[in-house]
């Protein structure tokens, strides 16, 4: 067996103990004789699965008794129609627009009602988080809406946007527990598991209660209501099952490795290997101002896009996978998940110095 170094943004790089102990229950979940993708999600045994996790994520991220724990499907697009169908009470929200997931929010947000760009970045290419202390908030507005990593772009809200008293809504699918957040300064928080998480097919809704209703706009399909699926516990019908399962093992994994604050830590010394060498490379440059940058994503460029291509083609031959920055951007990028470790950060700025030595 060989692991390549996986820098892909998504689907993405999980924990190899996870994947190992996934593994070894393939089979025979813990004695029951099945595997848990063979399960019904109505067993015993399951509802364990289910609700450990949904407790893991509680204690992991201190989330208060009123906020519900949503597994959903549908990806982080569905939520953006979720979003707006369930909390566009007045009809209006403002959306602040710093790349192309936070866009397509916002665009799919107008079928609804109006929805207000209250700032973007798009003017430099979404390479920074606009100053968002005093923006025109919309007085009946029912949400402000963000996305805190742009997995793109490869910037971070550092600091929550000023919402003059109306409801946080945060897309955080490409930061989704890699540091510490606190969950009362949203109304709702959601995430595609799929970034830093686990398998595609799961997304995490963490609600306010209040925000659950049935007053959803007319129309709104059963299965698109937040209230059916927080009454139901997440088992209004058959969940992402065996993904809800993976998820839970990273959440252990989490705990294992001593919970968010030291993720953190973790994290941002990765980070720091590859910003300090982009900071003195002469080839490599990263594309973000410097106090906007995520710890997940990181795009960087030569200038020269044969060079990159190259880059690109020669990293892969050595072991790095996924290396290719997203088609609107070009360049490369490497995500730097929670579960890379920092030997792959490590042995990427060698291939990287190598690279440039080779190609003054
Ligand atoms: C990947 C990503 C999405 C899209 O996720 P899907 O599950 O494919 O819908 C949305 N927002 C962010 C921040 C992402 O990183």
């Amino acid at each position: 067996m060989s692991r390549v170094y996986n820098f892909s943004a998504g689907p993405a790089v999980l924990p190899e103990e996870v994947l190992q102990e996934a593994a070894d229950e393939m089979l025979d979940y813990r004695g029951c004789g099945m595997s848990v993708m063979e399960m019904s999600h109505r067993s015993k045994v399951y509802e364990g699965i289910i609700q450990d996790a949904e407790a893991d994520l509680r204690s992991i991220l201190s989330i208060p008794q009123n906020y519900k724990v949503l597994f959903l499907q549908g990806g982080a697009h569905q939520q953006f129609a979720m979003i707006p169908m369930n909390l566009m009470k007045n009809k209006v929200a403002d959306y602040i627009v710093t790349g192309q997931w936070a866009k397509k929010a916002y665009q799919e947000a107008q079928i609804f009602g109006k929805a207000n760009k209250i700032a973007s970045s798009e003017d430099k290419t979404f390479s920074y988080i606009p100053d968002c202390s005093d923006l025109p908030i919309s007085p009946d507005a029912d949400y402000v809406y963000i996305c805190e990593n742009n997995t793109i772009y490869g910037t971070k809200f550092k600091t929550l946007p000023n919402t003059k008293g109306k409801t946080l809504v945060s897309d955080v699918s490409s930061c989704f527990l890699s540091e510490p957040m606190d969950v009362t300064k949203y109304g709702l928080v959601y995430g595609g598991v799929q970034k830093n998480i686990g398998p595609a097919g799961v997304v995490i809704v963490i609600i306010r209660e209040d925000l659950i209703t049935e007053d959803t706009l007319p129309g709104t399909p059963t299965m698109l209501k937040y209230k059916t699926h927080a009454d139901a516990n997440s088992l209004y019908n058959t969940p992402p099952a065996y993904g809800i399962y993976i998820c839970g093992k990273v959440f252990k994994w989490i705990q294992k490795f001593g919970g968010l604050e030291a993720m953190k830590k973790h994290n941002e010394e990765k980070a720091k290997i590859l910003y300090d060498y982009l900071d003195e490379s002469e080839l490599f440059k990263g594309t973000v101002r410097k106090e906007d940058r995520s710890l997940m994503n990181v795009p960087f460029i030569t200038g020269n896009e044969e060079l990159d291509a190259k880059f690109v083609k020669e990293s892969k031959a050595a072991g790095f996978e996924n290396l290719k920055g997203h088609r609107s951007v070009g360049g490369m990028r490497a995500s730097i998940y929670n579960a890379m470790p920092i030997e792959g950060v490590k042995a990427l700025v060698e291939f990287m110095k190598k690279f440039e030595l080779e190609n003054k």
